[in-house]
This record gives structure tokens, C-alpha cells and sequence, in this order.
């Protein structure tokens, strides 16, 4: 969205250059919404001009219905040099010196963009479809209705998708290939990229390639099958069964990528399993469980020698504005001592949780592979379930994390999520 320069609309008002110019408005007095007493206590009073005000109306092209917006909104949302930089992307302005009795002097609406004369004699202009897609019903409202546009899949579908892995010297050399890989990360939860060569320098030119390593208690970029750095089961070599990781994050690392750089054994099958499938399938099957797994918070933990991680949160966490599934936290290793719940309640809680690790365990279920050296793997740890099968000999995982923040960052950059 380009940010709007200030300019000045006043020799255009008075020659009568604009089109479509409406009526000015009646300058509105706003009375002080705010006062002290006792000192330190701030209340505030209702105001009808503030809270009941004269929303401004702004025609827009094929509808009837205006746009409407509160003077106070427009106010702070004016996006001149003096109120925003558009160097930082920064607002300059300051909450408090927001004058409760602002007021629109005049104003007029032209093409694309709209005009303010305020009664303090700063004069704004805003883009008209930069304030649609910037309000409640263009942004916030939108973002309720919107459609789930993601693929989920079972062991079965998984492999009707069509996706070719993609190669190391295209990503290496094809800018374009970056939004494919967020692309397909987004939509189906893992991207394979394969013929990488297996060292540990060329796996960290393939990660850093895609978007910034996160450095978290295992470091920067792990390895594990050479040492026991962390007393995690993943460095062992049992049986893993499905699981996302970071559970007891306050939040999760978004993504996971791996890398088997070296494999002389046998065993070791890998398995992942599509969350938002398994969650589609416990919504069908029992309401009740989905409802109850989306709302009991449960603690889990991870401890090692001068560490101490914990973190609440249901299995199913949905988005605050959406609603929409937006995370699975599931691993049962990592469950902290069961307190959550009254112990009357815990024969339901472990019905529950067992219907939903009987989902995750269904063969159907599993996209089962082998990792070998040369294939990258991400995987989206908010979405995908990983596991293994034990195995016998050596072998060498190579990866590290992504934040979810970053990660999304990216993908917003891309224009793949908004
Ligand atoms: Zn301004």
C-alpha cells in the first residue's frame, strides 16, 4: 500500500478544480472525554460527540452503502509526513495529544482519495481504498469471513497433490522458487527440496537461504545422532511417535527443517500426519472432544540442567479474530503433571485425549517416507505431526527452526497471507 504525502487541497477547494466535492461539514465541538479525580484515577465518562459521534461518510464506486469513519479515527489514521513515517512505517504521532475536541472543518472527496480541513487547521488526505481495506468491515470483518483456503490430506491424498520436489541449484539460483517454497509451506504444511549435498555447510546455505535460523535452547542449527547435547527423546534413537515440537514454548517454533546427512542402519522410516486433517476428523466424529481439546489448557514442560520451559494452552489454539484452527499442540511426552482439571473431570479428559492420539496413530493417517541424505525437508510445526520408526546403526539429523514470526513475515512479503 503506498503511503499517502501530505499535500495541501486548499487552492484546489477554492478554485473549484475538484470533482464531486461534497457539502463541508458543520464543525463539531467535542467535549473533553476524560477527567481525573483522586489524583491517580482516570475514568472515563461517555461523550455523545465521542462516543455517538458524526461518523463521515465517504462514497464509494459501485455501492450505495458509504464508507463511514469517526473523525477521531481519521485523525490518527492521517498518514502526512508530521503524523507518519513512512520511512519506518512508524506512527509519529502521539495518543494523548489526540484532542478530544477535533473536529472536520471541511472536507471533499476526489477520485481515489479523500481531503480534511481539521478544525485545528491540519489538513490530511488518505487513498479511499487504502480506509476500506483499513476499517472493520474491509479488514477485520473480512478476515472473519474469509474461506480456509489450506489442502489438508491423509497418507492417500497426500501423494495425489502433485508436488515435484523442488531442486538445490533452482533454489539456489531462481529467486522465484522463494515464494513457491512459502507457497506450498502454507498450503499443504512441508516442501521437500531435494539433490542438496549432504554437509553441514551446504544444509546451512539451503536454510539460510529460505528465511533466518532461530537460535532456541537446542542452539542455531542442531544435529543430533553424534552427540546427547539435550536431554530430549529426539536425540535418541526409539521409536518418535507423531508430535509437534516446542509445546512448552510460550510460542512454538513455526517451522522445523531437517536434514539426514548421514544414514548407515536400518529402520528409521519417518511419518508425518496433517493436523487440520486429524482435527476435521475428531470435529466429525466427536464435537464434544474437539470442543473440550480446544479449550482446557494443559502445561508442558521441558527441563534439562539449568533450564526450566512451560507452557499452557489447549491443543487446538484458533485464531483471536478468524476462528479458524490456527495451531495443533500435541505431544504427549511433553505433558506436564495433569492439573488443569478438577480430578472428577479426568475421566473425560483421557477419553478425550485418547480419541484424538487414536486419530493421530491411524496408518490412514500417515505419510510415511524416508529421509536420505540430500532431501531438505520443512515442515510446519503449528500444522504437521512428525515421527519415526527406532532404528539400528548411525545416522546424522541435520536442521533447525524457524519462528512463526518470521516465517509469517516472509510469507506476508510474498502476498501469500494477509
Ligand atoms: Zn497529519
Amino acid at each position: 500500500m503506498s503511503i499517502l504525502k501530505f499535500k495541501s487541497i486548499l487552492p484546489k477547494l477554492s478554485s473549484g478544480i475538484l470533482r464531486n466535492t461534497l457539502l463541508p461539514t458543520k464543525i463539531v465541538p467535542l467535549k473533553i472525554l476524560c477527567k481525573y479525580s483522586s489524583g491517580s484515577n482516570l475514568q472515563t465518562q461517555e461523550n455523545e460527540h465521542y462516543d455517538r459521534p458524526k461518523l463521515l461518510n465517504v462514497h464509494l464506486p459501485n455501492t450505495s452503502e458509504p464508507l463511514k469513519l469517526h473523525p477521531i479515527w481519521l485523525r490518527d489514521h492521517c498518514r502526512c509526513p508530521e503524523c507518519y513515517n513512512d520511512v519506518t512505517c512508524q506512527r509519529n504521532n502521539d495518543i494523548l495529544k489526540l484532542s478530544d475536541q477535533i473536529a472536520i472543518s471541511t472536507y471533499s472527496q476526489s477520485d481515489d482519495l479523500l481531503h480534511i480541513c481539521w478544525s485545528d487547521g491540519h489538513k490530511s488526505s488518505y487513498s479511499i481504498p487504502w480506509l476500506v481495506s483499513n476499517t472493520y468491515d474491509g479488514k477485520y470483518k473480512a478476515l472473519q469471513e474469509e474461506t480456509d483456503r489450506l489442502t489438508t490430506w491423509d497418507g492417500t491424498t497426500v501423494n495425489l497433490l502433485g508436488l515435484e520436489p523442488i531442486s538445490h541449484q533452482r533454489l539456489m539460483s531462481d529467486d522465484k522458487i522463494l515464494r513457491e517454497i512459502y507457497r506450498r509451506v502454507i498450503q499443504y504444511g512441508f516442501v521437500k527440496i531435494e539433490q542438496v549435498p549432504p554437509t553441514k555447510l551446504d544444509t546451512s546455505a539451503v536454510i539460510e537461504r529460505i528465511c533466518r535460523m532461530s537460535h532456541t535452547v537446542f542452539g542455531k542449527f542442531w544435529e543430533t545422532g553424534t552427540n546427547f547435547d539435550h536431554k530430549d527423546t529426539g536425540y535418541l534413537n526409539g521409536y518418535l511417535e507423531a508430535h509437534t515440537d516446542n509445546t512448552y514454548f510460550t510460542e512454538a517454533q513455526g517451522l522445523l527443517v531437517f536434514h539426514c546427512t548421514h544414514f548407515d542402519g536400518t529402520g528409521c522410516e519417518s511419518f508425518l500426519v496433517d493436523g487440520f486433517h486429524v482435527a476435521k476428523q475428531l470435529k466429525q466424529l466427536d464435537p464434544s472432544a474437539y470442543g473440550y481439546l480446544s479449550k482446557v489448557n494443559m502445561e508442558s514442560e521441558y527441563i534439562e540442567p539449568g533450564e526450566h520451559f512451560s507452557s499452557w494452552g489447549p491443543i487446538f489454539r484458533h485464531h483471536p479474530v478468524s476462528h479458524k484452527l490456527e495451531q495443533i499442540r500435541f505431544n504427549m511426552l511433553d505433558r506436564s503433571p495433569l492439573s488443569s482439571i478438577p480430578q472428577e473431570e479426568v475421566g473425560t479428559h483421557y477419553r478425550y485425549l485418547k480419541t484424538m492420539a487414536t486419530l493421530v496413530k491411524k496408518k490412514e493417517n500417515e505419510y510415511r517416507f524416508r529421509l536420505s541424505p540430500g532431501t531438505v525437508m520443512i515442515i510446519d510445526n503449528w500444522r504437521l505431526l512428525h515421527g519415526r520408526e527406532s532404528y539400528q546403526g548411525e545416522r546424522v539429523l541435520r536442521g533447525c527452526y524457524y519462528s512463526r514470526s518470521d516465517f509469517m513475515s516472509k510469507a506476508r512479503h510474498y502476498g501469500i497471507i494477509s
